[in-house]
C-alpha cells in the first residue's frame, strides 16, 4: 500500500515541525513555502518545557538544547529601575517545574528542517486554495506551481492565514492586538553582565535574555497603530528606549542594524469553530495566533504538530474523524493561552498611571508573599506532557 501523503502549507516552525512529526510515523510529506527559501528572520525565541518535551518527541531536544541557553530567573523590574519581581534561578526552577530555553527562531527551523528527506520542503511555492475532502474523498492543494492531492493537509500558513478564512467563512480572522514590537540581536561582553529580565512600563515593555555565542535577544512593546513602520527600525527603537534602564538602551545601540526586525502584533481573540475541516488541520498561528507575553506561540505549535501526529496514525479513511479528536485535544487548551495571553498584554500594555501602579503593586507583592500564586499561573502551560504513544 502506498504511504499515506500530507500536504503542509507554509514552512515556519509549526509546519515544519508538523511535517517532520508526519514523517516519523511514515507518511509521505510535502512543505509548500511561499518564500524563496526557509530562511526565517533572525529573532531570539523562548521555549518553555511544555516545548522542549513535544522536541524530545520529535528527537530533536538535544539538538535544541545544544544551541541554547537556559534562563531560569524570573524578574521583572519598572521602568524606574525597582525590582517588581525577583526570583533565584533555583527559585524558579523549583517552582515553575523547569526553565525555559533561549535561543534563535532560525536555529530552531534549520534543526527540524535538517530531520526532513530531502525535497520535502518546496520553496517559492505559494498555495492559493485548499479543497478540504472528506472520508472518500482526499484533499486537493492547489499552487502556483501545480496542483497536489493529499490524504491530510497541514495549514500552517500563520496569523495572517489566507486558508483559513476561505475554510471558516464566518470567523472574524485575526484582529491587530494594537502594539508592535521589535526584537534585535546584540552583542555583550562578559565585563558588561546585563541583568536578564523584564522591565514594565507605562505603554509596552522591553527585555533582555540570553543567547549563545555572547550575544543576546532584546525586545520592546509599544502601542502603535497597525503597518506603521519606520524607514531606520534601529534608529526609532533607541529613540523609544531613552530613559529606559540600563543596559536596554546601550545593547540596543549595539545591536546589528539588519538584527532589528519590527513586526505588529495579530491574535485570533475569538476562537475557531474547530481546528480541522475534512481533511485539513490548522496548526500553529494559523490556528490560535496568540499575542507573545506568554512567549508561548511556538511552543502550541511544537504541542499541535505532536498532537496531530498521534491522532491521525490510523486508516486513512478515517482522517476526518482523527482531526475532531485532534480539535477535542486542542481547541481548549490553546484558546485559553490566547485569552491569557490577551490578558497579560492589557496589563503591560496600559498607558495609564494609575492601573500601571496597580499593576505593579499587586505583581510586586505576589512576588514577594505569594510566589505560589505566579507558580500556580505558570504551571498548567509548562506542564503539558506529549500523549503517551506519541
Ligand atoms: C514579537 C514576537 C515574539 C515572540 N516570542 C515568542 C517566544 O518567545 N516563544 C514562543 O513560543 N513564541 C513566540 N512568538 C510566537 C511565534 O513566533 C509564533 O507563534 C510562531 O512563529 C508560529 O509559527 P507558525 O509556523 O505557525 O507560523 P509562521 O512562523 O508565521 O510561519 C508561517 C509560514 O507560512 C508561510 N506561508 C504563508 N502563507 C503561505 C501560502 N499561502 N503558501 C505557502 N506558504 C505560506 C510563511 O512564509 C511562513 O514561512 C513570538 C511572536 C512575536 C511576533
Amino acid at each position: 500500500m502506498a504511504e499515506p501523503h500530507a500536504v503542509v502549507v507554509g514552512g515556519g516552525v509549526g509546519g515544519l515541525a508538523a511535517a517532520l512529526a508526519l514523517h516519523r510515523i511514515g507518511w509521505a510529506v510535502t512543505v509548500c513555502e511561499r518564500a524563496p527559501a526557509v530562511d526565517p528572520v533572525d529573532v531570539g525565541l523562548t521555549l518553555a518545557p511544555n516545548a522542549l518535551r513535544a522536541l524530545d518527541t520529535l528527537d530533536v531536544g538535544r539538538d535544541v538544547r545544544k544551541g541554547s541557553v537556559f534562563q531560569g530567573l524570573v524578574s521583572i523590574r519598572h521602568r524606574d529601575g525597582r525590582w517588581i519581581v525577583r526570583t533565584s534561578e533555583a527559585d524558579a526552577r523549583q517552582r515553575f517545574g523547569d526553565a525555559v530555553c533561549v535561543l534563535r527562531y532560525a536555529e530552531l527551523a534549520g534543526i527540524l528542517l535538517g530531520r526532513l528527506p530531502a525535497g520535502a520542503v518546496r520553496t517559492a511555492t505559494r498555495v492559493t486554495a485548499v479543497n478540504p475532502g472528506d472520508t472518500r474523498r482526499p484533499a486537493q492543494v492547489v499552487t502556483d506551481a501545480g496542483e497536489l492531492t493529499a490524504d491530510l493537509v497541514v495549514v500552517a500558513d500563520g496569523a495572517r492565514s489566507t486558508i483559513r478564512p476561505e475554510l471558516f467563512l464566518e470567523h472574524p480572522g485575526a484582529v491587530y492586538a494594537g502594539f508592535t514590537c521589535w526584537r534585535a540581536i546584540a552583542p555583550w561582553s562578559a565585563d558588561v553582565v546585563p541583568e536578564f529580565g523584564e522591565t514594565w512600563g507605562q505603554g509596552g515593555v522591553a527585555g533582555v535574555l540570553p543567547l549563545s555565542g555572547g550575544e543576546v535577544y532584546c525586545y520592546a512593546t509599544v502601542n502603535s497603530p497597525a503597518g506603521a513602520f519606520a524607514a531606520d527600525e534601529k534608529a526609532e527603537l533607541v529613540r523609544h528606549l531613552e530613559g529606559w534602564p540600563a543596559p536596554l538602551p546601550e545593547l540596543v545601540a549595539a545591536a546589528r542594524p539588519e538584527s532589528v526586525v519590527r513586526m505588529d502584533i495579530w491574535h485570533i481573540d475569538t476562537p475557531l469553530p474547530a481546528y480541522h475541516k475534512g481533511r485539513v488541520a490548522l496548526l500553529g498561528d494559523a490556528a490560535h495566533a496568540m499575542t507573545p507575553n506568554l512567549g508561548q506561540g511556538a511552543c502550541q505549535a511544537v504541542e499541535d504538530a505532536v498532537v496531530l501526529a498521534h491522532h491521525v496514525s490510523g486508516s486513512m479513511a478515517y482522517v476526518p474523524t482523527a482531526l475532531q479528536s485532534y480539535t477535542d485535544a486542542r481547541l481548549p487548551r490553546t484558546s485559553g493561552m490566547v485569552q491569557r495571553s490577551a490578558q497579560l498584554a492589557e496589563a503591560v500594555q496600559s498607558e495609564s498611571p494609575f492601573l500601571t501602579g496597580v499593576r505593579d503593586t499587586l505583581a510586586g507583592v505576589v512576588g514577594r508573599l505569594a510566589p505560589h500564586l505566579l507558580a500556580h499561573y505558570i504551571r498548567p502551560v509548562s506542564d503539558w506532557h506529549p500523549p503517551v504513544d506519541a
